[in-house]
């Protein structure tokens, strides 16, 4: 199955099905080091990128993806709001230059890259700060190694997915360096970051979409 435009809408049914699912789970992660909302952002964000989808029926998978992104910046609001929004901007302006109907290995693990480095840029953060970027930094790179290998499209997204879950449970024992959970210092180890827990979640979704 290739990571066309239908895929691109499952991707963003499935996410916005997930974190509705996970809602109460994510934003109790929040509560612990920040303020208890990032679950019922995304959730609000997400059901809205939906509704909003289906309206508009884009026909590309970067024409998707900034139907998403517009939607995430105008009704998620907190820092994830933005933060995604931007990633989604980025990653949507790659793949509308690139032409791409149905995206290659190459181009789903340069779309990863590209979304990855946007958070970074926006937020001034990095790996170890304990952010969604614990998640989306070790996805890009698991993503072109797995490109690199000869890997399908589908399993590239599955290699990324793997590696966000993985990194996501390494913010446990981080001290929260960037964002409101930094405002508790030491006090933030000891808890998953619901960004990065988050950010696997959407890229499960992605990859379960390419598995159809
Ligand atoms: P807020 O913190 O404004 O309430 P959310 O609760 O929606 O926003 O999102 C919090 C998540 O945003 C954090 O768990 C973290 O993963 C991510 N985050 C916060 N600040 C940054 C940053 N500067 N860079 C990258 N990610 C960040
Ligand atoms: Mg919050």
């Amino acid at each position: 199955m290739g990571l066309d435009v239908e895929w691109a809408l499952r991707w963003v049914r499935l996410a916005a099905k997930e974190v509705h699912e996970q809602r109460e789970e994510l934003s109790r992660l929040d509560a612990a080091i920040g303020d208890g909302d990032h679950g019922d952002n995304l959730d609000r964000g997400l059901s809205a990128a939906v509704a909003s989808m289906e309206e508009t029926q884009p026909s590309t998978p970067g024409a998707v993806l900034a139907g998403v992104a517009a939607v995430l910046v105008r009704t998620v609001g907190g820092a994830s709001g933005p933060l995604l929004g931007t990633a989604l901007v980025r990653g949507a302006r790659q793949l509308e230059a690139e032409g791409a109907v149905s995206l290659s290995s190459q181009q789903a693990a340069a779309l990863l890259r590209t979304m990855a480095d946007a958070v970074a840029l926006r937020g001034h953060a990095g790996s170890g700060d304990k952010t969604m970027l614990d998640a989306w930094l070790p996805a890009a790179q698991a993503a072109a190694q797995a490109a690199e290998s000869g890997m399908s499209p589908a399993d590239v997204l599955a290699r990324a997915a793997a590696a966000a879950r993985s990194g996501a449970q390494e913010t446990l024992p981080m001290r929260a360096r960037r964002g409101r959970a930094s405002y508790l210092g030491e006090r933030s180890r000891g808890h998953l970051d619901p960004g990065a827990c988050s950010a696997a979640l959407l890229l499960e979704a992605a990859a379960q979409a390419a598995r159809g």
